[in-house]
C-alpha cells in the first residue's frame, strides 16, 4: 500500500529516511530550510566530521551506500589521552583492533542519504523551503519557499518530523493533550576549532584515533578528517570563573590554552579567529512521548530524542530508527496507526537508555579517562571478553560495535558490572585471609 509523506528536514536522518520510504514505492515530498548541501562538507568554512558506527553502517548498507560513505571515512582504532604535559596514552577501543568508528565528514553523509533518496523518482527533495507550521489533523504542512519567500500549504497521507532537536513537528505535537515533553541543557557548550594539515599535507598527530585532552569538569577532542585537517571541538562551561563567558578576549584565550592544552595549541596557528569567530552551541537532551499522532504524524531522529554528543551516537540512533519504522511500516502495510505505535513503542526505551549513557559518559570521557584506573578497567574489560567470548562484553562495545538495543546493553552493563566487582571482591577477601592465615 503506498501512501503519501511529506518529510519535514533534510539534516542526515531526513535523507535516509525519505531513501527507505522511496525504495517501499511510497510518494515523498522532503522539504529542507537549508540550501543544497551538495555545495561542500564547509559550515562557515569549517570542516564538521562526527563518528560513525555500527548502527549507522547497518542503516547505509540496507540503503546499499555503506561502500561509498565508508570510502571517505577515516578508522579510529581508540582513544589518544593527551595530559597537561603534552604525554600520550592510547587505549583502544575493542581487544579486536579492527572494530573501530569512523570519522566522517557530516556534508559528505548527507549529500550520500539525499543522493540515495534521490535514486527513486517519487522522491522529491525541496531546498530552501522552512516548514513554520502543521495543522496535525489535515495533516498538512505550511512552508515558506525562502527563495521567492511565497508561502503555501501541502497536504499528505502523512508529516514526518526529521527536522531535529527544535523540531516544528514536535512543537505541533505539544499542544496534544498528554504530550510529554523535557528538555535538559548541560551547563557546557561546545565550540568547533582546527588542527591544519601540516606544510606536505600529512596529519599533525596520530590519525587513526579519536583524541581527547580531558581536564576533569571539561575535555577538548579532536576527530581526523580525509584533508589532514582535524576538527576540534571545546566543551566547556558557560559561565563560571573560568569559562566561555569569561575568558574572551585573545590574552585570556591564548592563557587558557597554553595552561590546558599546550601540545594542541602548538599546532592550531588560527585558535584565536576561530574562537572568536566560531559560534559556541549548546547541548541538550529531549525526551517526549507519544512519537506519533494517529497515522497522520511521526517523529524520527533528534526530532524524537535529541541527545547530548558524547557517545558518538545521536545520528546512529537516528539511522535506526529509519530501520526500525521502515520494517514496521512494512510489517503493518494496512495499518500505519499500528506501525507508527510499533515503532514507537521498540524505539522509546532505547532512546531514554542512549540519553542517559550520553550525559555518564561525558563524565567518563573529560575525567575518568586521564587516570590509571580507568586504563586498567579498559584492559579488564578486554580481558574478560577474551576469557568469556560472547558472555561478557564491554558497554562501549555493545553500545558502538554491536545492535543490541541500548536499553538491555545498559542493563546487561549493569549485570555484568555487579558480577565482576562482586568477584573482585570476593577473591580480594579470600587473599587477605590467606595472607592473614600465613601470618597467623
Ligand atoms: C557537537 C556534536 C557532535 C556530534 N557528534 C556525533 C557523532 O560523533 N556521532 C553521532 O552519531 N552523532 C553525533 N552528533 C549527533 C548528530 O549530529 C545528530 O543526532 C543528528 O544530526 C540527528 O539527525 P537529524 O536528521 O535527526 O537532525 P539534524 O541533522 O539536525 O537535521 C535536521 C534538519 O532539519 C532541518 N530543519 C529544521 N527545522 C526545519 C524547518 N522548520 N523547516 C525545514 N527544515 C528544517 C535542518 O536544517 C536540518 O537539515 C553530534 C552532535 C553534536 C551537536
Amino acid at each position: 500500500m503506498s501512501a503519501k509523506f511529506t518529510l519535514i528536514g533534510s539534516g542526515l536522518a531526513g535523507g535516509m529516511m525519505a531513501a527507505f520510504l522511496g525504495r517501499r514505492g511510497h510518494e515523498v515530498e522532503l522539504y529542507e530550510r537549508r540550501a543544497d548541501p551538495h555545495a561542500g562538507n564547509l559550515v562557515g568554512g569549517r570542516s564538521i566530521n562526527l563518528a560513525l558506527s555500527t548502527r549507522g553502517i547497518h542503516a547505509l548498507q540496507q540503503r546499499g551506500i555503506a561502500d561509498e560513505v565508508l570510502r571517505h571515512a577515516i578508522p579510529m582504532r581508540g582513544r589518544m589521552i593527551h595530559d597537561r604535559s603534552g604525554k600520550l596514552h592510547f587505549t583502544p577501543y575493542d581487544r579486536d583492533p579492527s572494530k573501530c568508528i569512523n570519522s566522517i565528514g557530516r556534508g559528505a553523509l548527507n549529500n550520500a542519504t539525499i543522493d540515495a533518496a534521490q535514486r527513486h523518482s517519487n522522491v522529491r527533495v525541496h531546498f530552501n523551503h522552512r516548514c513554520t507550521g502543521i495543522d496535525l489533523d489535515a495533516p498538512a504542512a505550511q512552508l515558506i519557499d525562502t527563495e521567492t519567500d511565497r508561502e503555501k500549504e501541502v497536504r499528505a497521507d502523512a508529516i514526518i518530523g526529521v527536522d531535529g532537536a527544535f523540531s516544528v513537528i514536535r512543537r505541533a505535537m505539544q499542544r496534544l493533550e498528554r504530550f510529554d515533553h523535557s528538555q535538559n541543557y548541560l551547563p557546557h557548550g561546545y565550540k568547533e576549532l582546527t588542527i591544519p594539515p601540516a606544510a606536505d599535507g600529512a596529519w599533525q598527530m596520530e590519525k587513526h584515533a579519536l583524541h581527547i585532552w580531558p581536564r576533569k569538569s571539561f575535555m577538548m577532542i579532536a576527530l581526523p578528517n580525509p584533508d589532514g585537517s582535524f576538527t576540534c571541538t571545546l566543551f566547556w562551561e558557560f559561565s563560571g570563573p573560568r569559562s566561555f563567558e569569561t575568558v574572551t578576549t585573545n590574552d585570556d584565550v591564548r592563557r587558557f590554552f597554553d595552561e590546558e592544552f599546550p601540545d594542541a595549541v602548538a599546532i592550531m596557528p588560527t585558535l584565536l579567529e576561530d574562537f572568536r569567530e566560531n559560534p559556541t552551541g549548546s547541548l541538550v537532551t529531549v525526551r517526549c512521548a507519544p512519537w506519533h499522532y494517529q497515522d497522520k504524524a511521526a517523529l524520527v531522529g533528534d526530532a524524537a530524542h535529541a541527545v547530548v554528543p558524547f557517545y558518538g551516537q545521536g545520528m546512529n540512533a537516528a539511522f535506526e530508527d529509519c530501520v526500525v519504522l521502515d520494517e514496521c511500516l512494512a510489517e503493518f502495510p494496512t495499518d500505519r496507526t499500528r506501525a507508527f505505535a510499533e515503532y514507537f513503542s521498540r524505539r522509546k526505551e532505547n532512546a531514554d537508555a542512549l540519553a542517559d549513557l550520553a550525559v555518564q559518559n561525558f563524565i567518563e570521557m573529560r575525567d575518568k579517562t586521564a587516570s590509571r584506573t580507568f586504563r586498567a578497567k579498559k584492559k579488564l574489560d578486554h580481558l574478560l571478553e577474551g576469557v568469556l567470548p560472547g558472555v561478557y562484553l564491554p558497554l562501549y562495545t555493545m553500545v558502538s560495535f554491536t545492535r543490541i538495543p541500548y536499553a538491555e546493553a545498559a542493563r546487561r552493563a549493569r549485570r555484568q558490572d555487579r558480577l565482576v566487582y562482586t568477584g573482585l571482591g570476593v577473591v580480594g577477601i579470600l587473599t587477605l585471609m590467606l595472607i592473614l592465615l600465613l601470618a597467623a
